[in-house]
């Protein structure tokens, strides 16, 4: 058990709320409430069974402060694995401040962000990936984020390494076997076995390096960044699409100046909405610096929703812009489809010819706005929204480690066809299965898991 010290810290937001707790942990942290709570009943908190609430008032010396209920936790059954209280107050920042300020006369420490899982983790109560799944699950802004979260938090992807380093384990143990005792154990076909082995698990590996791209987009949503000339009607579809009248929607060619960002929920499925200012030549300084900026964005867009004005003409802007978006994933909006159209769908077509879709719409009334979702959901989503079994790689530190998993095991392949003496093989199978380690925590250093535990909220 990890030797620690009493922490305690505010739970919940700080902010005019019907309830917020305080959490407390570490061995003195029933002793210590012992000392500010009084209950009628006038039992000692440390004579309480764990997992029981308690009915009371918080007291610094003979002030009272807040009427409260305490939950008692006794180690290693509770969140840290630690002894802990839940100090349930009333939801004010005053009051809250004032309780943490006791515990702290008291000699309770305030927590670091992150310092009670982190406690979890290092009482061996969380592996690191369950660990980080505790941030993903409280940051989730989809039901996509938060099913992958919680079924790692779950253990879906530590089983999943775990399997994996078992298998690695198994082939470094026989050659080590066989290299110390070459009289009972042969390695005699076994480069043949082994080559089949990595095989399979580079199958593997490579599936959850590639699960990791719609993973980030299932957890931080799909990167959308609109383009189109002033007054294609940018900011009119975005409106539509928040519902509400955020951007400035105005005639005058060039309102929108700046870059705005939204989050939405199309039937489930998050889009981070990147508006644009127009992009056209231009020698105001302001309006070519949003021009810039706006080509910055689409560079690193997952999609490009490219609107064009279908009263209007193609031209020569528009070629600049499509030539710099050919790579992309584009779906051309071909907007105010409710007023006479002078754009002909094979002028599009030339212009950006790989583009994954050409949708009539109108941004004003709507209209055609459902097949811009069927498409979203064609493209990233196959097609259909279900949740599925698959493991999602989420985090890019478990996908960078994942690829030096896969370039360790390459390694052996290629020592297997260089036909290398065996020990060669073990050294990368080590390297491969310490990789897998450091994704679930085993034996990663101190200043990693503090960076890690630090981007955590204060109080989990
Ligand atoms: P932006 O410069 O690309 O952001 O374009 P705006 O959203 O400001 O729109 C420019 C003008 O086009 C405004 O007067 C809008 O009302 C108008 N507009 C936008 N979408 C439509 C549409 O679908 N139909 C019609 N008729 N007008 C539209």
């Amino acid at each position: 058990m990890y030797q620690s010290d009493t922490i305690c810290a505010i739970a919940t937001a700080t902010a005019p709320s019907g309830i917020g707790i305080i959490r407390v942990s570490g061995p003195d942290s029933i002793a210590v409430c012992d000392e500010i709570f009084r209950t009628k009943k006038k039992k000692p908190l440390k004579e309480a069974p764990a997992y029981t609430i308690h009915y009371g008032f918080i007291y610094d010396q003979d002030q009272m402060i807040d009427e409260v209920l305490v939950s008692v936790f006794r180690a290693p059954h509770s969140y840290t694995a630690e002894d802990s209280v839940e100090i349930n107050c009333h939801g004010g920042p005053f009051v809250l401040q004032k309780v943490l300020h006791l515990l702290t006369k008291h000699g309770i420490r305030i927590a670091e962000p992150g310092e009670f899982t982190k406690r979890a983790f290092l009482n061996g109560r969380l592996d690191l990936s369950e660990a980080e799944a505790v941030m993903d699950t409280i940051s989730a802004q989809n039901e996509f984020a938060l099913n992958a979260s919680v079924k790692q938090l779950r253990g879906q992807l530590s089983r999943c390494i775990i399997s994996l380093r078992q298998e690695i384990l198994y082939e470094i143990a026989f050659i080590e076997s066989a290299l110390d005792d070459p009289e009972h154990i042969s390695l005699t076909g076994y480069p043949e076995k082994l080559s089949g082995k990595i095989r399979s698990i580079l199958t593997q590996v490579n599936e959850l390096i590639r699960s990791y791209s719609s993973g980030r987009i299932r957890k931080e949503g799909i990167y959308t960044v609109i383009l189109g000339k002033p007054n294609a009607g940018k900011s009119s579809l975005l409106n539509f699409l928040l519902g509400e009248e955020r951007a400035i929607v105005t005639d005058i060619a060039g309102t929108t100046r700046d870059v705005l960002e939204e989050d939405i929920l199309l039937e489930g499925m998050q889009l981070h909405l990147v508006d644009t200012a127009g992009i056209h030549e231009s020698e105001d300084q302001i309006e070519q610096i949003g021009v810039e900026k706006a080509l910055a964005y689409a560079e690193k867009a997952d999609l490009i929703l490219y609107l064009l004005d279908g009263s209007d003409q193609i031209t020569k802007e528009d070629r600049k812009i499509a030539t710099m978006i050919q790579d992309k994933k584009v779906l051309v909006l071909l907007n105010k489809k409710d007023i006479a159209q002078n754009i002909p769908e094979k002028e599009i077509v030339e212009l950006l010819p790989r583009a994954k879709a050409i949708l009539p719409v109108s941004a004003l009334s709507g209209e055609g706005l459902k097949e811009l979702t069927e498409k979203v959901k064609e493209l990233f989503y196959q097609g259909s929204l279900t949740m599925n079994d698959q493991i999602y790689l989420t985090n890019v530190r478990h996908k960078d480690l994942m690829e030096q998993v896969r370039d360790s095991l390459l390694q052996v392949q290629r020592s297997l066809e260089d036909q290398m003496p065996e020990d060669f093989l073990s050294i990368d199978l080590m390297d491969a299965y310490k990789s897998l380690g450091f994704i679930i925590g085993e034996e990663i250093d101190d200043d990693l898991a503090e960076e890690i535990f630090s981007k955590f909220c204060m109080g989990k």
